[in-house]
């Protein structure tokens, strides 16, 4: 992004999933600091614990999306390091590939509960103060190719489904939430360089793969972070209910 700094010159932030340095999250996280913004960093691996304070543009807080309890404290604590909440990005997440026929109600419940359930526990305990923002606020939701291709490489039915779903609740919060000047998009990601998913398809597989993406590869955790800076900047301050595709050709609608 040379040329166009400070995107996000004093905004506040929330990234959630953002503990793995190797992430998506991660990725965000560092380049909204490097946009202006000062970022809560949310995730179940932090230490559970006091508020912290910000330091070098960022905080970091446990919490477990799939617990409301545990949101609605994080996003307490994030408030009173941030002073506010202008900027929402719902990105932890979890896999899984296990195959319908193998498939226990425990493991659907698990990956609904933290993927879809975990968006709403943040979203709703970040909403007041999203709605206090004096600064054009905006959501940004991590959806799936796996939702829009009927399922995943990597990922089952419940995967599919939970991010299906993490998609329609954006499009909905985007009719909801526009009349008071809140934003809600999604960035669509195909098969990103990540733990999700490195080493896991295989030398074989993974030349075959990439031989059918158009673009010949698989993709960055900086370039979903690229696509999610635009959705929750005022670059798009005329985008809502909007699914951006980070995918290099891997699902064309
Ligand atoms: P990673 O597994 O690298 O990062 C996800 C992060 O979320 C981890 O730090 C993880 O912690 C954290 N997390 C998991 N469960 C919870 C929870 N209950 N509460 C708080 N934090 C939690 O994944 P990616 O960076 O690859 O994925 C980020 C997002 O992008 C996910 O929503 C994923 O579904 C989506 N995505 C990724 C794609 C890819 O190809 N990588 C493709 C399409 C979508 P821990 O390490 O402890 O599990």
């Amino acid at each position: 992004m040379d040329g166009a700094p400070g995107l996000l010159a004093g905004k506040r932030a929330i990234v959630t999933g953002g503990a793995n340095p190797r992430g998506i999250g991660a990725a965000v996280a560092e380049l909204f600091i490097a946009q202006g913004a000062a970022v809560a960093v949310l995730d179940r691996a932090y230490p559970e614990g006091a508020a912290a304070a910000l330091a070098a543009g960022r905080v970091e807080l446990h919490c477990d999306v799939s617990s409301a309890a545990s949101c609605k404290a994080a996003i307490e604590r994030a408030k009173a390091a941030l002073g506010g909440i202008d900027v929402l990005v719902n990105n932890a997440g979890i896999v899984a590939a296990t195959r319908i026929w193998d498939l226990p109600e425990d493991e659907f419940r698990r990956m609904v509960e933290v993927n879809l359930t975990g968006t709403y526990n943040i979203t709703h305990a970040a909403l007041p103060a999203l709605l206090d923002s004096p600064r054009r606020p905006a959501i940004v939701n991590l959806g799936s190719t796996a939702a829009l291709r009927g399922g995943g490489l990597l990922g089952g039915s419940h995967y599919a489904a939970s991010k299906g779903g993490v998609i329609s609740f954006t499009k909905a919060l985007a009719r909801e939430l526009g009349p008071r000047g809140i934003r809600a998009n999604c960035v669509a990601p195909g098969i990103i360089e990540t733990d999700m998913t490195l080493g896991k398809f295989g030398e074989n597989w993974e030349q075959e793969l990439k031989q059918g993406i158009p673009l010949q590869r698989f993709g960055s955790p900086a370039e979903v972070a690229q696509a999610i800076l635009f959705l929750a900047s005022d670059l798009s301050s005329y985008s809502t209910g909007i699914v951006v595709d980070v995918n290099g050709g891997f699902h064309i609608h």
